[in-house]
């Protein structure tokens, strides 16, 4: 799909324990014109989460009717359950003009950079190795085998990274969340955004 439509596209990997839902959060909330994009998954709900909200939780036989279907933008297998983003949640709103944030792994950032070539991919990178396996001990989820398997899955995604158009370090926080934005502000002012953003001052410039 080329992107003569009006909303931009902004998909955000990071390896778990890189503080990704924290930072996309705290994104959302600084950038009321951003939309998060849910996406479906097999796997079961956890804690608070509630379908419709975090994921739309589906099973195993519903999720692979909508592959049959063809209504997934992208989708990948991500620790031993399905996850996907539906067409219905990106293409119309990106048609309406809405700035869209997926909140995905490489498998899905990469099928997203085919598909759509103007999204932009953000790569959120921990500051080393002993901080990443500090924050995944510290958020006190997994079992030591778990944060191990965890460590060994970050250096395959973090791998991926040269594939990627920009990269957070997040290593402060307040930091990594304005290098965020950035991304998201230099996006909207490309050419092609602030046309389709601001048609009448470019019509009264005579510059349609
Ligand atoms: P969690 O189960 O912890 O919520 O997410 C596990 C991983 O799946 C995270 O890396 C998350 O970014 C990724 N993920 C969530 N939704 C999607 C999706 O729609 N497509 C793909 N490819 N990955 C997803």
């Amino acid at each position: 799909m080329t992107m003569n439509h009006p909303g931009n596209l902004f998909v955000i990997t990071a390896p778990s324990g890189a503080g990704k839902s924290s930072l996309v959060k705290a994104l959302m909330a600084a950038d009321p014109a951003l939309q998060l994009s849910v996406s479906h998954t097999t796997r079961a709900p956890r804690g608070q989460e509630q379908s419709g909200r975090d994921y739309y939780f589906v099973s195993p036989e519903a999720f692979e009717a909508m592959v049959q279907a063809d209504a997934f933008v992208e989708w990948a297998h991500v620790h031993n359950h399905r996850y996907g983003t539906s067409r219905q949640a990106v293409e119309d709103k990106i048609a309406q003009g809405q700035d869209i944030i997926l909140e995905i792994d490489f498998q899905g950032a990469l099928q997203i950079k085919k598909r759509f070539v103007e999204a932009v991919t953000i790569f959120i990178l921990p500051p080393s190795w002993e901080e990443l396996r500090q924050r995944l001990v510290r958020r006190g989820e997994d079992s030591p085998e778990v944060i191990e398997l965890r460590l060994k899955n970050a250096a395959t995604e973090m791998a991926q990274v040269e594939r990627f158009d920009y990269v957070i370090i997040n290593e402060l926080f307040e930091r990594a969340l304005a290098d965020l934005h950035t991304v998201v502000q230099s996006q909207r002012l490309k050419l092609p955004s602030q046309r389709r953003a601001r048609p009448n001052i470019f019509k009264a410039l005579n510059l349609t």
